[in-house]
């Protein structure tokens, strides 16, 4: 089947006799078994278990689940309550004292947050890297090193990562890689192929699309995913609501053609400002000015309707930038229809969520200035997006 007819049909099929087209939503906490079906530990939790409480498994989650997997091209995914959920949940999932974890030192804050301040508690040694140079990922991957954990696109200055090339950096040191495609979203890249073992989502964002549902996910082996599911979603319990998980489902079912659009909002707007005598630099992975343009036409297949921009004494601008679009609005968040523009000052999020040594500082600078205003390009006609921020930057 062509992407479009997975995201259109997979996991959205009638489930029961009455013929309704679109499936209903199964609210119920638990289900009637026969004595002795189900065993009371989630450790005897196999294919065959029948659904039986709703932090195990929920038949409105697992239609979810299944439209992701197909539309990754995974053997199974599991879903959660949030991104941040999945993050978390897999990490300390695969983590043990004693080990090591090897992770972008530019990522979603809440994650680098995660890894920097409540890894270490559990003993786990936590090295951030600049994982757009190799040769830093190479250094940093050692024996005791279990995961490798990247974010491609990377939140707020979309750097990339040569996934393959870490994949078999971190496979020839026994390690795992998991990666964040969560900006990428599934219609742009398959990290999976790339030689991923596991894909983080926020589906709060792109696959979901409209603002109005959170959720997260992690895709990988069907072996893998069982053990994640024993583990982390029936231990840690941030399961699904599954009203959300039909109103991501829902979402899914328009996320190529969303891509498309985003995509192509995304490009006319970063022309545009590229252009614009105020903005010094542009940061989309779909400009022939980015940094690793070769990287992100051979690795994503849609460029996303993410980008960046810094503009001199952006820190002065932000107020009356956010007081004059009228079409955009001053929030934060991604994906959805909506623009959405924010701005994050380069010293705020050095001191509040990353690590980065003074070397690796300038190289952040180097990219974000003082700081980048992050563009959501959402559903609305480019048009009308070029001359809300022409007024913005009078
Ligand atoms: C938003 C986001 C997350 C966290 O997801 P939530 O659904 O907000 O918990 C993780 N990674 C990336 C790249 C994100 O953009």
């Amino acid at each position: 089947m062509e992407i479009r007819t997975i995201a259109a049909t997979i996991g959205d099929q009638p489930t029961d006799a009455m013929g309704a087209l679109s499936p209903p939503i199964v609210t119920a906490t638990s289900f009637e078994v026969r004595p002795g079906e189900v065993g009371f530990s989630a450790a005897e939790m196999g294919d065959e278990t029948p659904y039986f409480y709703s932090r195990w498994a929920n038949p409105t989650v697992r239609g979810l689940e299944k439209k992701l997997a197909a539309l990754e091209g995974a053997e199974d995914c599991l879903c959660f309550a949030t991104g941040m959920a999945a993050a978390s949940g897999l990490l300390l999932h695969k983590l043990s004292a004693g080990d090591k974890l090897v992770i972008s030192d530019v990522c979603y804050a809440g994650v680098a947050e995660f890894a920097r301040q409540n890894l270490p508690r559990y003993g786990i040694e936590v090295v951030s890297v600049d994982t757009s140079n190799l040769r830093e990922v190479a250094a940093a991957i050692t024996k005791g090193t279990a995961m490798v954990y990247v974010e491609s696109p990377c939140n707020p200055i979309l750097r990339l990562a040569d996934i393959q090339a870490i994949a078999g950096l971190a496979h020839a040191a026994g390690a795992v890689l998991a990666v964040d495609a969560t900006i990428a979203t599934p219609i742009g890249m398959h990290p999976l192929e790339f030689g991923a073992d596991y894909v983080v989502h926020s589906l709060t964002k792109y696959a979901c699309g409209h603002g109005n549902a959170l959720g997260g996910a992690v895709l990988g082996s069907a072996e893998l995913l069982g053990d994640l599911r024993q583990d982390s979603l029936v231990h840690l319990g941030a399961a699904m609501n599954p009203n959300a998980a039909a109103t991501i489902n829902q979402g899914l079912a328009t996320l190529p053609i969303r891509m498309e659009a985003h995509q192509s909002g995304a490009l006319a707007v970063a022309s545009f400002l590229e252009g614009h005598s105020a903005v010094k630099r542009v940061l989309y992975p779909g400009l022939e000015s980015h940094p690793q343009y070769g990287l992100a036409k051979r690795q994503l297949k849609n460029f996303s309707g993410l980008l960046s921009f810094v503009i001199e004494d952006g820190t002065q601008w932000v107020e009356k930038i956010a007081d004059r679009i009228k079409v955009i609005s001053y929030a934060v968040s991604l994906g959805k229809h909506r623009s959405l523009l924010y701005y994050i000052p380069t010293e705020d999020i050095l001191r509040t969520s990353f690590d980065l040594d003074a070397e690796r500082a300038e190289r952040y600078r180097a990219w974000a200035g003082e700081g980048v205003f992050r563009l959501s390009v959402g559903l609305e006609d480019p048009k009308d997006l070029v001359e809300d921020l022409t007024k913005a930057l009078a």
